[in-house]
């Protein structure tokens, strides 16, 4: 425990001053990073191959006066959102601890592993689910910094073109941690001053549970619209199907193109011209690839 922080009990999670929400793919160092924020070691993190984080939870210090909240997730990984009803489950919950909305999401990487097209890939579930807007209060923390040795971050980000545009996206802001040097305070408070100013640039505000509410009512719209379109050419599986045909299925911009020539009127299915047969094998494609977490 650290002189100028002192932990205190979970209560009414709207009054605290800064909350920070930890996201990234199981095994980055999401827990390890919320104990060196916080300076005491409140999550559990421990090397597994298995998701040691099972449930969201928050813990708050207070600094210099303020209260300050951090909110652990379970880790995302790069399976479709149809599948996944633990990860709306969590996301929700982690939504609700950080009421009325975080002013900041970490976005946590490892700098031990590779960063691979799977990380790309679970990086833009992240961000669907929580709306494009969110990219404007998010921060890419790298774990494992004792690994850079004589190497700089910016160096080592300049390096892969993935990192880059998603720095980029994240307005340049990026940030590393030694997790094992939990007394090295200077890593985090270069971090609460990288946090400070983004929320200066955001104009005093915070990620709000409307644009959360917003991006998954988008999630479920783009849900049903593809169970509807895999309805459609038999690529679905049995079970649900016939919600989404009952519900009616509503062609919209994007896959209309791919799939013209298809008809949908209250479950009434017609194929129509040249080239459908193309198109549906273009789709049975594309959620075969989205089934094992290939992104295009
Ligand atoms: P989570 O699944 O994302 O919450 O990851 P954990 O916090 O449980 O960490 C997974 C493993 O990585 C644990 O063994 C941590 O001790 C280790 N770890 C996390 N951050 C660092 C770091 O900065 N340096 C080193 N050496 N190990 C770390
Ligand atoms: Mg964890």
């Amino acid at each position: 425990m650290y002189s100028r922080l002192r932990l205190i009990p979970n209560e009414d999670p709207t009054d605290s001053d800064l909350r920070i929400i930890l996201v990234g793919k199981t095994g980055t160092g999401k827990s390890a990073t919320g104990n060196t924020i916080l300076g005491e070691e409140v999550f559990n993190s421990e090397l597994s191959p298995n998701e040691v984080t099972t449930n969201c939870s928050r813990h708050s210090v207070v600094r210099e006066g303020k209260k300050m909240s951090v909110i652990d997730m379970p880790g995302f990984c790069c399976i479709s959102t149809t599948a996944d009803q633990d990860m709306k489950r969590h996301l929700q919950k982690c939504v609700e601890l950080s009421i009325p909305g975080p002013h900041v999401f970490l976005l946590v990487i490892s700098l031990s592993e590779r960063f691979t097209a799977e990380d790309v890939t679970t990086i833009k579930l992240i961000q669907k689910n929580f709306g494009e807007d969110a990219v404007k209060y998010t921060i890419v923390l790298f774990t494992h910094a004792e690994q850079l040795e004589n190497k700089s971050l910016q160096g080592y980000v300049g390096q892969s073109k993935h990192l880059k545009t998603l720095t980029d996206k994240c307005g340049g802001r990026y940030h590393a941690f030694n997790n094992k040097n939990l007394a090295d305070r200077s890593q985090v408070e270069d971090l609460l001053k990288m946090i400070d100013k983004m929320i200066e640039e955001n104009g005093g505000g915070h990620y709000s549970n409307e644009t959360f509410k917003e991006a998954q009512r988008k999630v479920k719209r783009e849900e049903t619209f593809n169970q509807g379109v895999d309805v459609v050419l038999g690529v679905a599986s049995v079970v649900g199907t016939g919600a989404a045909v009952a519900g009616g299925v509503v062609l919209g911009v994007t896959e209309a193109v791919a799939v013209g020539g298809i008809l949908v009127a209250g479950g009434a299915v017609a194929g129509v011209g040249f080239g459908v047969n193309l198109a549906v094998k273009k789709i049975k494609e594309k959620r075969k690839r989205e089934r094992v977490g290939i992104n295009n």
